[in-house]
């Protein structure tokens, strides 16, 4: 099989990708990471930053980006999974955790440029749409309440209809969101061009070495055993299938399309620049962004789980939910004409049961983790490998500060009841959302029950 096939970032790479050697017999390193995605590359790239001594290696299954990282939207933003709760138990460490990932995206830049790492990284912020009255009512709730927790109408401000026609040429549209704090990367590209900066660093990565068994001091693979007084497993929804971690995560898929590249005139009606992603704010949202060669790549619209938390390559396509981007995108644009859609892909990113995302080091084992971003991991995995570095390394420092380090979620339930519950969580978000765009009016009801589910998707 071709990487090229995993998704539209993998055949946009340029030349032909290919994997490093498999981890070729026993070894002892000082931190041995499992995963090469975001978390596992950025935390092996500022371990060696930060202590060029460290001898770090890195087990990656299959190829680096294999997974999320190498599939998502590419929006860095200016998010992190269950900051909202943060901010109910303590609206200061809230506070630090929002300004923390705030200056997150500039540091993805930074790292881009002083690597050369050419992965498109743009800033230019993200636009979110109301497509109903009671979109726009939370959007507006919401900018109200950042506001009231301290950003500025440069942070974050609300725009009205005619003003987010200035951003982008949608079609019917309730009003909207600014946020200047969002980049749009080329995910494949930052994560192998990551790796690689972590490489010339001297940290040792294997790829093509699953890893069978995690015990504290020791990671197994068919090819030998890694022994490391720290391990860091950045695993996302992949956790789910590692003995002792099933009910940590679970896998939760999220489909996208690319179109064909679209000429100059066409994006001269539509008026999007490059590096300015856009979403709507309905619970399963779209979020899209203008790539490189001018394709509009759009994901979102759902959230799919897969009995016994289940992760296997059928799962990848969706046509379904491909039908309903392509409507969305052309219910947004009406403009757009007859594109072509030439990739068509999915993933699955890491939920844990309270959607919250957190960094953890067991000091009795050595072992830690970081995850649970959901969507929002572009930018949280960076600040996640920071807060990883510092906790490995012992340092004191205000990363290990804030409040999602620390945090634990707790396990999924077993199944049956398990998909049961994610099945009702997402019919539950669907309707709402059906019955926000066929009346205008918040599904009141419905999110009461969400509540209580500790499963609303609300923006
Ligand atoms: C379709 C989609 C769109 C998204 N869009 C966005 C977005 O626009 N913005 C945003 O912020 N977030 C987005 N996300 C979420 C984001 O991609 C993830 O949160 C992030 O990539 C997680 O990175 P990670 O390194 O923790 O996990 P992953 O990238 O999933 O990496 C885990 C790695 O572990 C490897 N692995 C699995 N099992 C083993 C094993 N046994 N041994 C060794 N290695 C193993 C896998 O091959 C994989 O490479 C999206 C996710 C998806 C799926």
């Amino acid at each position: 099989m071709s990487y090229r096939s995993i998704s539209y970032w993998f055949d946009s790479l340029g030349a032909e990708p290919v994997s490093r050697a498999a981890l070729p017999g026993d070894l002892e390193v000082d931190v041995a990471i499992v995963g090469g995605g975001f978390t596992g590359a950025w935390t092996a790239y500022y371990l060696k930053l930060a202590d060029p001594g460290c001898r770090v290696a890195l087990l990656e299954a299959d190829t680096i980006g294999f997974g999320a990282s190498g599939r998502n939207g590419g929006f860095c933003w200016a998010s992190v999974a269950g900051l909202s709760n943060h901010f109910k138990r303590d609206p200061e460490k809230g506070a630090a955790l929002r300004e923390a990932i705030k200056a997150t995206i500039d540091e993805v830049g930074a790292v881009c440029a002083a690597e050369d790492i050419e992965a498109d990284y743009r800033k230019g912020g993200s636009l979110t749409f109301a497509t109903n009255p009671a979109q726009a009512a939370r959007v507006r709730a919401h900018v109200d309440g950042q506001h009231a927790l301290g950003w500025s109408e440069e942070d974050v401000r609300w725009l009205e209809p005619a003003e987010v026609r200035e951003h982008m040429r949608v079609a019917s549209c309730h009003g909207g969101m600014f946020s200047v704090n969002s980049a749009g990367v080329h995910p494949a590209r930052l994560a192998r061009g990551v790796a690689d900066a972590a490489e010339r660093r001297g940290a040792e990565i294997y790829e093509q070495t699953p890893v069978t068994a995690v015990e504290p001091g020791c990671v197994r693979t068919a090819n030998g055993v890694v022994r490391a007084p720290r391990i860091v497993l950045g695993l996302a929804g992949y956790l789910s299938q590692i003995p002792n971690y099933r009910r940590d995560a679970i896998p939760a898929y999220n489909y996208m399309v690319a179109t064909e590249p679209l000429s100059r005139e066409t994006w001269e009606r539509i008026g999007l620049p490059h590096g300015k992603g856009f979403s709507d704010s309905s619970r399963f949202i779209i979020y899209a962004q203008r790539t490189a060669d001018d394709r509009i790549a759009i994901g979102g619209r759902g959230l799919h789980y897969y009995y016994g938390s289940a992760i296997e390559p059928r799962f990848e396509h969706n046509p379904r939910v491909d039908r309903k981007l392509v409507l969305a995108l052309r219910e947004l644009i009406p403009d757009l004409g007859e594109v072509a859609i030439t990739h068509r892909w999915g993933g699955a990113f890491g939920m844990s049961r309270d959607m919250t995302a957190s960094v953890n080091l067991d000091p009795a084992t050595g072992i830690a983790n970081a995850g649970g971003y959901v969507g929002d991991g572009v930018a949280a995995s960076n600040l996640a490998a920071r807060t990883l570095r510092d906790l490995v390394l012992d340092r004191q420092s205000a990363l290990v500060e804030l409040p999602w380090a620390g945090h634990r979620s707790p396990r999924w339930e077993r199944e049956p009841l398990r998909w049961l519950g994610v099945r009702a969580g997402t019919a539950i978000n669907a309707s709402a959302d059906a019955i926000e765009n066929r009346t205008g009016r918040r599904a009141l009801f419905h999110e009461r029950l969400l509540r209580g589910l500790g499963a609303n998707l609300e923006y």
